[in-house]
């Protein structure tokens, strides 16, 4: 078994979209692991996308990360970093395949409805941004 990271992003909760991208996300065999709402700061939001600090789109990234409420979640599959990617699609929902929940639900490559880890370890580290340790086995056990 393997762990990800999710946010629904701000675009997300705003359309009420939340309910049908868990379905989906539950339907492909995800176990949710660990969820909430929250609303990111500009800091928050600038810290968990730290890596794209250079990048153009990092201010509006920010602004729009830190713009409404978001529900992060862990989520726990076999496969689950490489297989959630799939599940969502490309960035660019223009360019995501049939069926993605970028593809089905996202309007632009910055409003794109979902956030997945890249690798393992980002998993980690992002996972431990918004949920401890502790209190996750403590729910699952
Ligand atoms: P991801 O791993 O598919 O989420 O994509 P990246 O790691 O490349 O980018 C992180 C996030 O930054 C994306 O999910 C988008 O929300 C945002 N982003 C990426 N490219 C652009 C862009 O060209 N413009 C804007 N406004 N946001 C972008």
């Amino acid at each position: 078994m393997e762990t990800t990271l999710t946010i629904l992003k701000p675009d997300c909760v705003r359309k009420q979209l939340t309910g049908a991208v868990i379905d989906k996300i539950e339907r492909t065999g995800f176990r949710i692991v660990a969820m909430k709402k929250t609303k990111l700061t500009k800091e928050t939001a600038g810290a968990f996308y730290a890596v794209h600090r250079e990048r153009p789109f990092f201010g509006e990234l920010v602004q729009f990360m830190s713009s409404g409420p978001c529900v992060p979640m862990i989520l726990e599959k076999e496969n689950a970093v490489e297989d959630f990617r799939k599940l969502i699609g490309a960035t660019d929902p223009a360019e995501a395949e049939e069926g993605t929940i970028r593809k089905l639900y996202a309007d632009s490559k910055g409003e794109n409805i979902v956030h997945g880890s890249d690798s393992g370890d980002n998993a980690q580290i992002e996972s431990s941004f918004f949920f401890s340790t502790e209190e996750t086995v403590r729910v699952n056990n």
